[in-house]
């Protein structure tokens, strides 16, 4: 067996789903293709993703000068469990992808073996995990591990895009493979199924309109015209994908089965209950996250998304969760509480809202309970 034969058999060995090597050389089309976009206004809102960081991503010997090939690699993340989403409770949604440890350390546990194998005969093996420094999805393409979806996702034949992608840039010159030659066809699928139409043309989405930029990596308010878009996703969004015929049962059952005990326990159910998270303190919100991808929303974050799924669910019986909310301390999430009281409307909600605005001294939380209480409607005096 050759060394590239080793190294695909260790990897799949590790529970990776799909191995490929391409090149070093840089991905001249994605990175036009990333520029334009970001041109367009389509990334605003991520202030990381630079001209400078592109150019970086799109060269891989920038970093690793040294650098002859890349090898990619799909690994199979946890699926979220069919769950009865009608027992009565309030319920949210999470991507599947962020229900176990965080992936970045998955990920870099499973290449481990990987990158000793590279530097054990000798080369330089630097690896990557989904952290904006290489264009991950153009180097899985090129390496054939799969091909890109019109929902955006790189699609491995056979298993569908629920799956972590991660890249080991090398010295060893080890032979390429071809890209994927399959395709969505006419498949529309996603684009249809997209509930906020982010995916504005095939393969191209619009950030300031995905529910998951704003559940993830917005900070700050969620502006008022997208806060009913976001349904009850306080984590991500997956409606993409399920909507995917690639991703169709049998092959996302097996595809998940793959996965073994890598990322743990689910930290978090699929469908979460959201006035128990809602009572989350910074201190239970760090033990029961720090360990996952959802760490990254923060308390504030995740809790404003809880506000606004309650808000949008609009079931009177989340007001004394949401009225607690009116006295956090972060105003990031007295704010939304109160629009999402607003939504619910009625004589308690507007009983609440008016207490708040009794002691409430920020502007912005000022502001959000007024209008909450114009939602509420006029008083009405029996
Ligand atoms: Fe649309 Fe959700 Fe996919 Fe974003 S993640 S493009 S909001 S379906
Ligand atoms: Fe491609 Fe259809 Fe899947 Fe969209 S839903 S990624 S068009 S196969």
């Amino acid at each position: 067996m050759s060394f590239k034969d080793d190294l695909e058999t260790r990897a799949r060995e590790l529970g990776f789903v799909a191995v490929g090597t391409t090149t070093a050389e840089p991905f001249r089309e994605a990175e036009a293709a990333a520029l334009e976009r970001t041109e367009q206004g389509l990334m605003d809102g991520l202030p990381w993703w630079t001209k400078e960081r592109i150019h970086a991503s799109a060269d891989p010997r920038r970093r690793t000068p040294t650098a002859q090939s890349i090898v990619a690699l799909a690994f199979p993340h946890p699926l979220a469990p069919v769950e009865d989403a009608s027992d009565g409770d309030l319920r949210g949604r999470i991507a599947a992808y962020a229900l176990g440890r965080d992936y970045h350390e998955v990920l870099s546990e499973r290449m481990s073996p990987l990158v000793e194998m590279l530097r054990g005969a000798g080369h330089v093996a630097r690896t990557y995990v989904d952290h904006g420094w290489m264009l991950d999805r153009a180097a899985s393409a090129r390496a054939g591990v799969g091909w890109l979806g019109k929902n955006t996702n790189l699609l491995v034949p056979g298993v569908g895009s629920y799956v972590l992608l991660s890249e080991i840039v090398t010295s060893a010159e080890i032979e390429p493979d071809g890209p994927s030659l399959k395709s969505c066809g006419s498949c529309t699928a996603c684009i249809r199924g997209c509930p906020t139409g982010a995916l504005v043309a095939p393969g191209v989405i619009d950030n300031g309109k995905c529910i998951s930029f704003w559940t993830i990596e917005h900070r700050g308010p969620v502006p008022l015209e997208m806060r009913p878009l976001l349904g009850n996703w306080i984590f991500g969004c997956d409606i993409c994908q399920e909507v995917c015929p690639v991703n169709a049962y049998p092959r996302r059952a097996e595809a998940g089965a793959k996965t073994g005990d890598a990322f743990g326990a689910p930290m978090v159910a699929g469908r979460p209950m959201l006035e128990q998270l809602l009572s989350l303190d910074e201190l239970q919100f760090r033990d029961r996250f720090r360990a996952s991808a959802i760490w990254r929303a923060r308390r504030d974050g995740l809790l404003r998304n809880v506000c606004i799924a309650l808000g949008n669910l609009a079931d009177r019986s989340a007001i004394p969760a949401l009225a607690g909310a009116l006295r956090d301390r972060e105003k990031l999430i007295r704010g939304h509480a109160a629009w999402a009281l607003g939504q619910l409307g009625g004589s308690a909600a507007r009983h609440h809202l008016e207490l708040a605005l009794r002691r409430e001294d920020d502007p912005w939380v000022r502001d959000e309970c007024e209008l909450a209480l114009e939602e509420c409607g006029p008083l009405v005096v029996r």
